[in-house]
């Protein structure tokens, strides 16, 4: 029984008020593989060009990421994206978008992927990620999709038919707003949850995330960081953690996804505090665990109603 990840590996071209980053590696699929891989082993989809360097796929495999379903594209360059972050490191703007193999990318679900319990379908084409889903022999337990404005502006019918397919969205506050013409959350929430998913996770960056199900509403605080260096790939990182807890832990209740999303929240703190996946890379149990402690601390509280 496994963990299928699909979505883009990349190279990113970031830039923050506190610095400027050269090419380096990203993508929504190479996020959630560095930080799932801490709970559970990960089978991988996704497409490179020949100029993305082998060592990184090296480095995948030696923490337990199988390649198989990531395709090479020895003629062609990889997909490419670049953003600048505002003051508030809340917002950004995409300042470019090269497809590159990703605008051609058919994925093909090894055999030995059929195994699949539970598929996280990491931001990337819609039509991609419901090529996977249809693939799929056995419908897995649990398919989690993230998405981004970027396709609900070239691709929304395609974005709902595959939405349609789907147990649980996760986007941010502005992707809800802009998928279902609410400004309300939860408003926007009840309106996306007729669209298909039975459950929503809805992300506010340093606000934390509302996980949505039915009238049950849960809230997970961002952690109060000092200095957010890179916010790039927190989303994706969020995304590792959250299904790499189900997927170590088996368990699809709505209680569980609630320690989820804590554990997505914690791993995403890390991922801000350094350009790109550096922090990850650096990052061992004992810095987790101790992390996760910081939101229990966090978030516990004893109150008591007098009469
Ligand atoms: P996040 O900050 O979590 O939204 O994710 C940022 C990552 O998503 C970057 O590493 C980009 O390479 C990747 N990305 C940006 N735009 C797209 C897109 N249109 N399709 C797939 N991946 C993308």
């Amino acid at each position: 029984m496994s963990l299928v990840v699909v979505g883009s590996m990349a190279f990113d071209a970031i830039e923050t008020p506190f610095g400027k980053s050269d090419k380096i590696i990203g993508g929504a699929g190479t996020y959630i593989a560095w930080c799932a891989s801490n709970y559970t082993p990960v089978k991988q989809i996704s497409v490179v060009g020949g100029d993305f360097p082998q060592a990184e796929l090296d480095i995948l495999t030696e923490r337990g990421v199988d390649l198989e379903g990531v395709q090479i594209k020895k003629d062609e360059k990889t997909f490419f994206w670049s953003g600048r972050y505002h003051m508030d490191m809340n917002t950004r703007d995409t300042l470019d978008t090269q497809l590159n193999v990703l605008g051609s990318f058919e994925p093909v679900v090894p055999e030995s992927y059929q195994d699949c319990e539970f598929l996280m379908l990491g931001n990337l084409a819609p039509s991609v990620q419901r090529s996977v889903i249809q693939q799929l022999k056995t419908r897995p337990k649990l398919i989690v999709m993230d998405t981004m404005n970027f396709w609900m502006e070239i691709a929304m019918d395609d974005l709902k038919q595959t939405l349609a397919m789907v147990d649980l969205l996760m986007v941010n506050d502005s992707e809800a707003r802009e998928l279902s013409g609410e400004y309300s959350l939860v408003k926007a929430a009840a309106k996306i949850m007729q669209m298909g998913p039975k459950y929503l996770i809805i992300k506010k960056g340093e606000h934390g995330a509302l996980l949505f199900h039915g009238s049950k509403v849960f809230f997970a605080p961002a952690l109060p960081l000092e200095e957010v260096f890179d916010p790039t790939g927190a989303g994706d990182t969020f995304a590792g953690g959250f299904i790499g807890h189900i997927a170590k832990t088996k368990d699809i209740s709505f209680e569980n996804m609630k320690t989820a999303i804590i554990v997505g929240s914690a791993m995403a703190s890390f991922c801000v505090e350094k350009f790109g996946t550096q922090r990850l890379r650096e990052i061992n149990k004992a810095d987790i665990d101790a992390r996760l402690d910081e939101f229990v601390q966090l978030v516990n509280f004893d109150i008591q109603l007098g009469n």
